[in-house]
């Protein structure tokens, strides 16, 4: 085993924080357009909803700026209930990530003990390259990255094998090597196994579980990575 690669959201960071970075992002949306009137909540779910189905129709397909899905979203939204989008809405958007991004709290420890075994640990993910720097950076967990990799990079969405490949380029490594780790099975298990590497899925409520067999390994929680990557080395020396 020569490298660990991970998923940002869901994987790294909570979706609880993601929730609370939206609705503040909604919140002063509406703040700037003067429209205290309208419920964050709601106006977050449609927001939601928006973002959702376009990024459901990009996957595996070949990237667009998620600035302006992201902004597009919003600006149909805004129609609905008649507001106006900030101009900046992308720069509100990163330092709301920023501000309220939420880490996993095994994902330091995680990361560290997968250095301290001499592995390369990087990140392939579905993103902006500012958006994903400005965030790491806010984390504080940058510099425990030896690469990242996002779909701005490779061209690519996930689960489309571009990232991945592009990923294993950079750090020197085959994909038999390799494991993937993330949370969405249709997208980090389907792409993962594309190209050959191995893939762990987070899934910490068992939520997923019609889809486990898409994937080689299941997990509650991320601390469980450095366990399997034991396992894999140990085995591999009998
Ligand atoms: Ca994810």
């Amino acid at each position: 085993m020569e490298a660990v690669f991970f998923d940002f959201v869901g994987t790294l960071i909570t979706k609880a924080g993601e929730n609370v970075t939206h609705q503040n992002i909604v919140r002063n949306v509406l703040e700037r357009a003067g429209r205290d009137d309208l419920d964050v909540v709601e106006v977050w779910e449609e927001y939601e909803a928006e973002t959702s189905s376009a990024f459901k129709e990009l996957a595996g397909r070949p990237y667009v700026k998620i600035r302006d899905v992201d902004t597009k979203a919003m600006l149909r939204v805004g129609e609905r209930y008649g507001f106006e989008v900030p101009e900046d809405f992308w720069e509100i958007s990163v330092s709301m990530h920023e501000k309220y991004g939420e880490l996993f709290p095994d994902a330091v420890e995680t990361l560290k003990s997968l250095r301290g075994m001499g592995l390369h640990v990087g990140i392939i993910t579905d993103s902006d390259n500012d958006y994903i720097d400005r965030h790491l950076r806010a984390l504080g967990i940058r510099d425990l990255f030896d690469s990242i990799t996002t779909s701005e990079d490779a061209g690519y969405y996930k689960p489309h094998p571009g990232p991945f490949r592009l990923a294993l380029e950079r750090a020197g490594v085959s994909p038999e090597e390799s494991l993937y780790a993330g949370d969405n099975p249709a997208k980090d298990c389907v792409g993962a196994r594309k190209v050959g590497m191995l893939s762990v899925l987070l899934d910490p409520e068992g939520k997923k579980r019609e889809l486990w067999n898409g994937c080689d390994f299941v997990v509650s929680g991320l601390s469980e990575v450095p366990e399997i990557v034991k396992g894999i080395i140990t085995g591999k020396k009998m």
